[in-house]
């Protein structure tokens, strides 16, 4: 897979602390293969190898990364790009209803999608209702009514059965009617019976044709959608680049949703589609269940395909926290006892803050289990206390703490609002704090982290 042959290039160049030219074309050379075996278009491919190769050759040095995570993070960063940017929620009408309208081949999944979108958005407490304008097969009104139920929401379709009504009309009219009409007169009971969000489904054909594109053209003008989602089946392989552009040459769309995305399909041609058309993929459908919908995360795809989301979370935290220098100046202080001050104590947490989920961090990080205890002990709520106490030393106490005695303490206590059972505490912690720096000395110094050179 794509994801599988990305892994193994990156395993390459992951370590590396210098890199090459030669390097970097063999790494570019080999993802350009990786994602054209993919069935990624190759205007999008070429385009994201040079992005790549230019802001790979061009690189500043990192104080924080060394070369192969600066790789790495730059073809995450293009492949995000690629894939959307950012998340794209759904639009709401400042008016309700809200008007939905979904177009896409037959067979891709609208109507499945129908039934998914209408469920989440109920779960979200909304009050939807699903339009049946596909009247191009006998059963498909009936395939959403049975989505609609699963669902637990209302679905408005035509009468059937009378043959003899509206049988005559334009191409795509049935015996059932007209589905521009019906979308329309949908739209507007959504609107009189007060239903807040309403998704209008509509008829595909297997291939892309004028009369299907000119119907889903003539719905949009008819009921003026807030969004035209777009949904294309993850399977359909190179044709989806054609298909997505004749659906944005004939009707345009506001969104895609990519259907099927739980096969095993390559999945590349459907993943160029946002950056063909412009478009933001915004929903994934993952299975035939009303509840298989995912919001489309480009930054969680991407760490997805690159199978590596463990490390660019590292490279991603490590860059955030330090840079060189200050991790050089950190592991200085905890090479040497004697200079570790409060002022240090406050500048650690400080960078442990700034880390963010510091026991995820922890757990990814091999040799930092014996940190955890130390590093558990840090709430956030009580980061902001000791903050202040160190804030209400002199500098004379934060440079030698052992000279804090009961009347400093008592001083401390009442200058940041604190008890001197509070700050008692503190000074416990901080002489723990020194007697680990000790340990560590004895260790070796600090383990390799990322972003502390080496
Ligand atoms: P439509 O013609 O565009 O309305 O497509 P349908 O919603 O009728 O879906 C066509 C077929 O694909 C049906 O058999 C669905 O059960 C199936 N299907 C739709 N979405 C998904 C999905 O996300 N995963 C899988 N595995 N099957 C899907
Ligand atoms: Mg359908």
């Amino acid at each position: 897979t794509l994801s599988d042959r990305l892994t193994a290039t990156f395993k390459n160049i992951k370590g590396k602390g210098r890199l090459s030219e030669s390097d970097i074309n063999a790494t570019i050379r080999d993802i350009r293969m990786a994602l054209l075996d993919a069935d990624v278009a190759t205007t999008v491919v070429r385009h994201f190898t040079s992005r790549v190769r230019e802001r790979a050759l061009g690189a500043e040095v990192s104080k924080a990364l060394n070369p192969g995570q600066q790789v790495v993070k730059i073809v995450n960063e293009e492949l995000v790009q690629i894939l959307g940017g950012q998340t794209r929620p759904l639009t709401l009408a400042k008016r309700p209803p809200t008007v939905i309208m979904l177009a896409g081949l037959q067979g891709s999944g609208k109507t499945t999608f129908a039934g998914k979108l209408a469920r989440r958005l109920r779960d979200e407490g909304h009050f939807p209702v699903l339009v049946a304008a596909d009247l191009q097969r006998p059963n498909a009104v009936t395939q959403l009514e049975v989505v609609a139920e699963r669902a637990g929401v209302p679905c408005f379709a035509p009468e059937r059965g009378n043959e003899g009504g509206a049988a005559q009309g334009a191409e795509g009219t049935t015996s059932y009617g007209d589905p521009v009409w019906v979308a329309q007169a949908g739209v507007g009971q959504a609107r009189v019976r007060q239903y807040d969000v309403v998704i209008v489904d509509t008829a595909g054909r297997l291939a892309v044709d004028e009369a299907l594109m000119k119907q889903a053209a003539d719905i949009r003008e008819a009921i003026q959608p807030d969004e035209v989602l777009f949904v294309i089946d993850a399977m359909i392989g190179q044709a989806a680049i054609e298909t997505a552009l004749a659906f944005q040459q004939g009707v345009d769309f506001t969104g895609v949703v990519l259907s099927k995305l739980d096969g095993d399909a390559r999945g590349g041609a459907a993943l160029s589609v946002a950056s063909v058309t412009g478009r933001p993929i915004m929903y994934s459908s993952t299975g035939e269940g009303v509840k298989d919908i995912e919001v489309f995360h480009p930054d969680r795809m991407a760490s997805r395909i690159l199978d590596m989301g463990d490390v660019l979370t590292l490279i991603e935290q490590a860059e955030r926290a330090f840079d060189q220098r200050q991790s050089a100046e950190m592991a200085r202080k905890f090479m040497d006892e004697e200079d570790f001050t409060f002022e240090d104590f406050l500048e650690q947490m400080n960078a442990i803050k700034k880390m963010g989920n510091i026991k995820a961090l922890m757990g990814m990080m091999p040799g930092m289990s014996g940190m955890r205890d130390q590093l558990n002990s840090l709430d956030e709520r009580e980061f902001v206390r000791v903050e202040a106490m160190v804030q209400s030393m002199t500098k004379f106490e934060r440079t030698h703490p052992k000279a804090i005695n009961g009347s400093r303490r008592a001083r401390i206590a009442g200058g940041s609002g604190t008890t001197v059972s509070e700050v008692n505490q503190l000074l416990e912690r901080f002489t723990q704090a020194q007697k680990m720096m000790r340990q560590m000395r004895r260790g070796g110094g600090m383990p390799g982290m990322p972003g502390m050179g080496g």
